[in-house]
């Protein structure tokens, strides 16, 4: 894996926490030699103190903390300018930044995270690409260039109180599927990773805070860390341009 991503720039959303964060570790320790990070989330601080950790193990990778919302379209449409130019030629794309907001049945879900979901899980996650494609299309060298999406498995299984989370999933990895068949022709893989049960903060996100709630949804099963996504990530990226891992599921074992 580590001489396939030699030189590579890879750019992860949602990179503060979880399997974004986990996956920017990842990459670092398996791939260290010209390696170049370009992490984003809105917790800006976090990101430079990861950049910091990441560049006392990693000698021969730089680390790009960027404050984006992914949500924020302004702020998605200025990304690509503001990189400096030794970042610019992203090879792989993360789309990773993603919540969870209450769960609830269907009529009372309140509005504001309906569309929090889903412009952060949808919309940003089709903006980002939208920003990133042109750098894969317009390479000198022909189309080429890594789009992993982390969907969930919430949009194959949808479950009672996850309606809107289950949907903005769904939306995903039709994208997903869609955007893949477009690029058919190019050299451009286009990848989704569903994980089942993953422990992050992501789940206290989903009870807006309250850590009791969040670990009752583990009873009984053993969640996945986000290192287990991390690696499935990394691999997938080092793997030999003409082999894609076009679509991964991975859950805990006992998860219903
Ligand atoms: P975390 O809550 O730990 O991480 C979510 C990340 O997304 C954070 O870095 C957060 O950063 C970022 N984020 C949230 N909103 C925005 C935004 N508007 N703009 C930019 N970044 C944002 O959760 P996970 O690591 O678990 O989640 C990562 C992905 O994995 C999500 O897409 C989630 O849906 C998916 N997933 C998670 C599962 C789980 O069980 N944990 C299961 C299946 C899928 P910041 O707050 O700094 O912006």
């Amino acid at each position: 894996v580590s001489q396939r991503l030699k030189g590579k720039t890879i750019l992860i959303t949602g990179a503060s926490s979880g399997i974004g964060k986990a996956t920017a570790l990842e990459f670092a320790r398996t791939s260290p030699e010209d390696l170049k990070l370009i992490l984003t989330a809105r917790r800006i601080d976090t990101l430079k103190e990861i950049a910091a950790e990441i560049e006392g193990f990693a000698k021969g990778v730089k680390v790009l903390p960027v404050k984006l919302d992914v949500s924020n379209p302004k702020e998605v449409a200025g990304l690509v300018d503001g990189l400096p130019a030794e970042f610019k030629e992203v090879d792989v794309l993360v789309n990773n930044a993603g919540l969870v907001k209450g769960v609830a049945q269907a009529p009372s879900i309140a509005a504001e995270d309906i569309d929090v979901m889903f412009a952060t899980n949808v919309t940003g996650l089709i903006n980002v690409t939208q920003a990133i494609l042109p750098i894969f299309k317009n390479r000198p060298d022909g189309g080429r260039g890594d789009i992993i999406n982390i969907g969930s498995i919430a949009g194959r299984e949808p479950y009672q109180g996850g309606s809107i989370y289950c949907a903005t999933k769904a939306a995903v990895r039709s994208f997903t599927d869609a955007l893949r068949r477009e690029l058919i022709a190019s050299r451009i893989r286009v990848i989704e990773i569903d994980p089942g049960q993953v422990e992050t903060e992501f789940s206290v996100v989903r009870f807006y805070g309250d850590k009791d709630k969040a670990k009752k949804v583990y009873e009984g099963v053993e969640p996945l860390t986000p290192d287990d996504i991390a690696e499935v990530v990394v691999f997938t990226a080092g793997r030999r341009e003409n082999v894609v891992i076009a679509d991964t599921l991975i859950f805990p074992n006992h998860q219903a």
